[in-house]
């Protein structure tokens, strides 16, 4: 069956997506495998996100942690923090969520091409970059060092660790540090920008790629620049509160941008102008 044009399922009812797999990440974390059998989503791009909907409950943005190249299959990486993240993630395999999308921005990874990838996560940001570093594993050749710097609040927050380890395998550098050493941590403590000093790239042929908290993005950002990557080669995800993902709510609205169609991943040079006026 061909796939409806992305505008066309971005607005209509939520297609229902059986949950094919449920994958327990960290106390508060899951990963949902959901798979649409009576016909397509678009393809979803890396950066990209959905409209989750946990029926009778609400709907949110979440965004892809894997699949989406067909549309029919995709991985979402969920925290419980409230009604509907805790509602989607304990939806058991065979259980139903509704999908809009495909919406947004995304990844460029293909403008890293020849150079170095710096990519750089802190805590549940590490989910919609995962397909950045699952791409940049299946071409390695296209790319010179690839770095993950990832900060997690403590060692129980730590997102896909058996895959950190294939990833290390593979030949990507990867670092983490936590911000408490609870439970016998016996590897780097502190923010992850202090993971930075030890990265090894070629700033002119580099191109970051953050997502985490603000505060963590603009001082990541900052230490990038300092090492001179210039402010468009450094990308970044934003988060704002959104409710239709079309553009037409106004919800999200930061500047002149609305995040959920100019964003979220936008250039450094675009998100630290906005980024750096009060309550914007
Ligand atoms: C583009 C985009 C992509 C996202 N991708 C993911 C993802 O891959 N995985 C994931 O787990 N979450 C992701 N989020 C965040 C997710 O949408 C929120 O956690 C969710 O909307 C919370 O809804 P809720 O009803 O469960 O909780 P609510 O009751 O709405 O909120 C519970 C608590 O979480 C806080 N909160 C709510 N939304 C946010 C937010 N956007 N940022 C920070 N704090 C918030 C609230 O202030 C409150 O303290 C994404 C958000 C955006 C905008």
């Amino acid at each position: 069956m061909t796939a409806p044009a992305a505008a066309e399922t971005a607005t209509s009812a939520p297609y229902p997506y059986r949950v094919v797999s449920r994958r327990v990440d960290t106390y508060d974390t899951v990963t949902l495998e959901l798979r649409n059998d009576a016909g397509p989503l678009p393809p979803f791009a890396a950066g990209q996100f959905a409209m989750l909907t946990a029926y009778g409950i609400g709907e949110v943005p979440i965004s892809l942690s894997g699949g989406g190249e067909d549309g029919d299959c995709l991985v979402h990486t969920i925290r419980s923090v409230g009604a509907v993240t805790r509602a989607l993630t304990g939806t058991a395999p065979g259980g139903t969520v509704g999908v809009r999308g495909p919406f947004g921005t995304a990844w460029d990874l293909p403008d890293a091409d020849g150079g170095d990838v710096v990519i750089v996560a802190g805590g549940i940001g590490l989910a919609p970059l995962r397909p950045v570093v699952r791409a940049a594993l299946a071409e390695r050749s296209r790319y010179g060092r690839v770095s993950l710097l990832i900060g997690a609040r403590t060692a129980a927050d730590l997102l896909y660790e058996a895959e950190l380890r294939e990833w290390a395998d593979a030949g990507i550098d990867v670092a983490v540090t936590v911000d408490r050493p609870d439970g016998g941590w016996g590897g780097n403590v502190g923010v992850v920008t202090s993971l930075l000093p030890g990265a090894e790239f070629d700033p002119a042929r580099t191109v970051a790629f953050l997502c985490g908290p603000e505060v963590m993005m603009r001082f990541t950002a900052q230490g990038l620049l300092a090492r001179g990557v210039p402010a468009g080669r450094i990308k970044v995800s934003l988060e704002r509160s959104m409710r239709c993902g079309a553009a037409w709510c106004g919800h999200c609205q930061l500047g002149p941008l609305l995040v959920c169609r100019d964003g979220p991943v936008v250039g450094w040079d675009v998100a630290e102008p906005l980024l750096s006026v009060r309550e914007l």
